[in-house]
């Protein structure tokens, strides 16, 4: 049974589990509002840790940490959504954690996030649950090829994931996954892929942001667009969807709902993030109050804001060695750039970000 949460005095204490980009600037939206943060997490290299007054860096198993964290912290929340069930139970017992783990418990597992959009009469790719190879083949003889096999748990950026095709033999697919517990997906002809974010507040009432139209290049995202080339109609679509999820779950927070947008118009769900999302990073420059404002907001009981956006707007990630060429970024007129202080550059690794917002 969670701890119901207070409104926060400005000044008071946020803790944030986990340590990376979106904890670094979550905490940056917090201390704007005059709040402290404590980051829990395992990694002695973390962006996050740059820019907080306290730091507890040690496994999320570490009880006694855990345990001090609790005292020390008014609320807590997180930035990511693999955060190990035990933690965030043992801390829920202790100071209110928001959103509640029991989100954490369905956006962990793929399948059991399907069942629960699909319960409410949201459309998503047809979908099967695969647990063994002789499953996989049955699978595919009803959902047909092609199609994707997805891990259940720990997939991202495409990883855990393998395309079925004509040729494809299920034991390839099926050892490409690791031979983990999976799903198995149709795959979506979509005409593009667009993301809403969404808050909902404490005393329920719920802003979304504008659609944004997402761009990924070898499954991790590229450029986000904004507004997404949607009629109103699908807009609305997706934010009655967005509003419905956050909803049912008693959602308290920011959540990303990845959407696929058919040829007519129409939606399926393919992901929730229960959290502040990369598709999101646009509101920082973009609007008047950003995802990650509106998340700290949120967790802190205070009123949600309405987002006024500023122009048209573009998000370009900087990926890997990209990040390099930061300085021809910052002579481009109007372009707001985001480096978030990681040490070492790796392929396919998220090092920073650059918003433009133009007149519409
Ligand atoms: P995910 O990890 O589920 O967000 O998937 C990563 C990317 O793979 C998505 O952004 C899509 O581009 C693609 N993808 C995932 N599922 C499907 C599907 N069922 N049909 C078509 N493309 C998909």
């Amino acid at each position: 049974m969670s701890i119901a949460a207070p409104v926060l005095e400005a000044g008071a204490t946020i803790g944030i589990l986990g340590s990376g980009q979106l904890g670094r600037m979550l905490a940056l939206a917090a201390a704007r509002l005059g709040f402290k943060c404590h980051i829990f997490a395992p990694d002695p290299d973390s962006p996050a840790f740059d820019v907080v007054r306290r730091v507890t860096c040690t496994d999320y198993a570490d009880t006694e940490a855990l345990g001090r964290f609790a005292s020390e912290v008014d609320v807590v929340t997180y930035e990511f959504e693999n955060v190990p069930a035990e933690a965030a139970m043992f801390l829920a017992a202790r100071v209110p954690v928001l959103p509640d783990p029991g989100v954490l418990a369905t956006t962990q597992d793929r399948l059991a996030e399907k069942d629960f959009v699909a319960a409410f009469g949201i459309g998503t790719a047809p979908y099967e649950a695969v647990s063994a190879p002789a499953e996989l083949t049955a699978a595919l003889d009803r959902i047909g090829r092609p199609a994707v096999l997805k891990t259940r748990r720990f997939g991202y950026d495409g990883k855990g994931q393998a395309t079925i095709r004509d040729g494809t033999s299920a034991e390839a697919a099926w050892r490409e996954v690791g031979g983990q517990p999976s799903i198995l997906e149709a795959f979506v002809p979509f005409a593009r892929e667009v993301s809403i974010i969404a808050a909902r507040g404490t005393d329920g009432a719920v802003e979304c942001f504008d659609v944004t139209e997402n761009e990924h290049r070898d499954h991790i995202l590229k450029i986000s667009r904004v507004p997404a080339a949607v009629s109103a109609a699908t807009a609305e679509e997706a934010r009655r969807i967005a509003g419905t999820i956050a909803q049912k779950f008693a959602y308290v927070g920011v959540l990303a709902v990845e959407l696929f947008v058919l040829r007519d118009g129409g939606l399926l769900v393919n992901e929730i993030a229960p959290r502040v999302h990369n598709s999101g990073h646009w509101t920082l420059d973009g609007t008047s109050v950003s995802q990650f404002e509106q998340h700290i907001r949120a967790v802190a009981g205070w009123p949600l804001a309405k987002p006024v956006r500023r122009g048209r707007v573009e998000m370009i990630n900087l990926i890997g060695s990209e990040v390099e060429d930061y300085r021809s970024w910052l002579t481009i007129p109007g372009a707001a750039v985001h480096l978030y202080g990681k040490t070492t550059v790796r392929p396919g690794r998220k090092m920073g970000h650059v918003t433009r917002v133009f007149a519409e």
